[in-house]
């Protein structure tokens, strides 16, 4: 298990780890980037239910590869202690599914959580080339995770591990088709977060770009079919255009019963707004950062947008946790359901 001093490392650092355990690690290739680097599978298990994990389709949100590299590397050092989970469970893991937005971001990752290093350093890929929107086919990266989900598909769960810049809190996402069978279960979470001092995220979005209000803490999967709606009706088509599938929808499309979830933790957390489904603090803070960007790109003297918003890290360890938590809880569920 990982501990709060836990750094968050790249990619590169994960292939290091990766070659002290399995010499030729290329039989678990599934593709490469579309720079060439090697994209990465491992099937765990071989329990009935099926479960895919992918981290790392937005490049700035590395806690979630990092939450994965930790788990492939504690199976492979700790067979024993998943001998009983991989008799239930059958474990898909794509590590990292975006690795050239890890190189991309590499200024800032080993620095976290130094905050002006990472305002200034950090690359995500905009419309058209975010992996998360690109399913089946847009990217190389795309195209190998379908490939190596198709061996077992369709799947049970499907978690595609995310992050978010900033937060008021925690914000689990949670696909429509699961919203009633999952109402105890996140009064649970709820509760389970709070003792981890986290908060809910509250932001009622009211449905814009497909993004269903389920409370304080929880929304609906993102869906490229309303992502193109909402961009076709501001008269954008070549904006519209560019959304694929997500790779919720792709699974969903294999098994339109399998439970989807979309992990939002932040690097940063900020002071909690009151819970009226307007984080009012944290759009305020983005708002800020929009302003800097253009006035001072290298965002020196970021001391009064601590003080002012409240930022403060989720440090790696912690947050790999929470992700870990976060599925190990959705295992549960899934079984629940099926049984
Ligand atoms: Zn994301």
């Amino acid at each position: 298990m990982t501990t709060a001093s836990d750094d968050l490392w790249l990619y590169s650092r994960f292939l290091i780890e990766l070659k002290k355990r399995l010499p030729d690690p290329s039989t678990h290739t599934i593709g490469n980037s579309e720079a060439g680097m090697p994209i990465f599978g491992f099937v765990f298990g071989k329990g009935d239910i099926i479960a895919s994990l992918v981290a790392g389709a937005h490049a700035d949100e590395p806690v979630g590869p990092n939450t994965l590299y930790r788990l492939i590397l504690d199976i492979m050092d700790h067979p024993g202690r998943f001998q009983e989970l991989f008799g239930r469970f059958r474990l898909m893991i794509i590590p990292h599914v975006n690795p050239d937005g890890d190189a991309a971001n590499a200024s800032w990752i080993p620095r976290f959580p130094e905050l002006t290093p990472f305002l200034a350093g950090m690359k995500r890929e905009h419309p058209g080339r975010d992996v998360e929107f690109g399913y089946p086919a847009m990217r190389p990266e795309n195209r190998a995770a379908v490939r190596f989900w198709e061996r077992e598909a369709p799947v049970h769960l499907h978690f595609s591990l995310h992050g978010m810049q900033f937060s008021e809190g925690y914000l689990l996402l949670i696909n429509d088709e699961w919203e009633e069978r999952t109402r105890t279960w996140r009064r649970n979470y709820d509760s389970t977060m709070r003792d981890e001092g986290l908060q809910p995220h509250d932001h009622d979005r009211a449905g814009q770009k497909g993004f269903n209000y389920m409370g304080p803490g929880f929304t609906s999967t993102p869906k490229g079919t309303a992502m193109r709606e909402f961009f076709l009706d501001k008269g954008d088509p070549g904006t519209a255009a560019l959304f694929h599938s997500s790779s919720m929808e792709y699974h969903l499309g294999r098994n339109p019963d399998a439970l989807c979830m979309v992990t939002e933790f932040p690097l940063f957390l900020v002071e909690t707004s009151p819970q009226n489904g307007l984080p009012e603090n944290y759009l305020a803070l983005k708002k800020e950062l929009e302003k800097r960007k253009k006035q001072n790109p290298e965002y020196e003297g970021t001391d009064r947008l601590v003080s002012r918003f409240g930022i403060r890290p989720i440090l790696p360890g912690k947050a790999m946790q929470l992700q870990q938590l976060t599925v190990w809880k959705a295992l549960g569920l899934v079984e629940t359901n099926i049984k």
